[in-house]
């Protein structure tokens, strides 16, 4: 017996994951936490584990009471995910399926083109205008679904809230998205953020629990927008998408928010000290308010190798729609040190 896939799957390059390293100081391909995990989260997870035989709240409704207060908004307008990437795959299902679009900057943060692709939906590329959305392009197409990143990933680079503002108002898109996964590392959130837009149902929002509370291996985040949208993902979502465990540990991390005030200030402080090492070694790197910078590399495969060497694995751009460059994220203090150590040696021997 044989079956073959629809044929629009044919198109779809699959996401690929930043590789793993032996000794986790030198994670830095995947944007994960600096600080790692709470030991409050670490707890409220194991006195948790014992009631693991129950299917959990299907809408996590104690979180989402919790975030609702935070955001000031109804909690029929807030619905929980396996992550915030699982938000993306409903919204591309609900809006754009069967012959709609989505526009999304190139390089677009990957899970926005492939949810788009899996269900038969032209993908439209705004090229990045010096390494940031050019809004008001993306503002002249007709698509379902407009995705806006802020800050973007793969390059870090954000937009004024005033800009989000004008691309609302003025978008052809049906519906914008704001992915705010970085919005905690840029210098002055509360000044950035679109949420007020979601608030009023002219936006959806999407935070995540993946960066900086620490907890991207339990796959939690979340979505504000009006009413309206967050009934139409329900119908067509998995209804125990997301585990006790999971909420369990969102809860905890929104009840003890010193530790994602600590990883911020860390996060910070460690990005321009890395922007500090790269630039002195001659690198160029994209200004970048979140917890991760792009450096431009021309010999990427080299560079990627020989830190890999090193024990220090980072994120190739040709892996995220932008060849001659890598991404890497901000290092805990030990990680600083190695990558410290090791840039003279690799830059020495790479042609930059
Ligand atoms: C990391 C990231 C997310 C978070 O995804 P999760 O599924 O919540 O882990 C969302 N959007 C962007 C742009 C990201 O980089």
């Amino acid at each position: 017996m044989s079956i073959q896939a629809r044929p629009w799957l044919d198109q779809i390059d699959p996401y690929r994951p930043g590789q793993r390293t032996t000794n986790p100081v030198g994670a830095l391909a995947s944007n994960e936490s600096a600080l790692g995990v709470s030991d409050a989260v670490v707890a409220a997870v194991s006195s948790a584990a014992g009631a693991i035989h129950e299917y959990p709240s299907p809408l996590a409704d104690e979180l989402r009471d919790v975030l609702a207060v935070e955001h000031d908004v109804h909690p029929d307008q807030i619905l929980v995910g396996n992550g915030s990437d699982e938000l993306i795959y409903l919204l591309a299902r609900a809006y754009a399926a069967h012959g709609g679009s989505v526009v999304c900057a190139d390089p677009a943060y990957r899970v926005d083109e492939i949810s788009a692709q899996i269900v038969d939906a032209e993908v439209v590329k705004v090229p990045l205008s010096e390494w940031r959305h050019d809004l008001a392009t993306m503002a002249e197409v007709a698509a379902d679904i407009a995705y806006v990143v802020n800050p973007h990933n793969p390059t870090g680079t954000v937009h004024e809230l005033a800009a989000i503002e004008q691309f609302v108002a003025d978008a052809r898109s049906r519906l914008t998205v704001v992915d705010e996964a970085y919005i905690d590392f840029v210098d002055d959130p509360e000044s950035m953020t679109a949420m007020h837009l979601a608030r009023e149902g002219r936006a959806a929002v999407l935070r995540t629990f993946s960066k900086v509370h620490g907890l991207a291996g339990a796959r939690i985040g979340y979505l504000v927008a009006s009413a309206d949208i967050v009934a139409t993902l329900r119908k067509i979502r998995a209804p125990f998408s997301v585990s006790t465990l999971a909420q369990v540990a969102a809860l905890a991390a929104v009840r003890h928010p010193e530790h994602r005030d600590r990883v911020r200030a860390y996060t910070r402080q460690a990005r321009a000290e890395l922007v500090d090492l790269l630039s002195s070694a001659g690198y160029s790197v994209v200004p970048s308010q979140a917890n991760f910078v792009l450096v431009e590399a021309p010999a990427e495969d080299e560079l990627v190798s020989a830190l890999a060497a090193r024990g220090v694995a980072v994120r190739p751009g040709s892996a995220l729609g932008v060849p001659g460059t890598v991404r890497i994220s901000t290092p805990n203090p030990a990680g600083m040190q190695l990558f410290r150590e090791s840039l003279p040696r690799v830059s020495a021997a790479v042609h930059i």
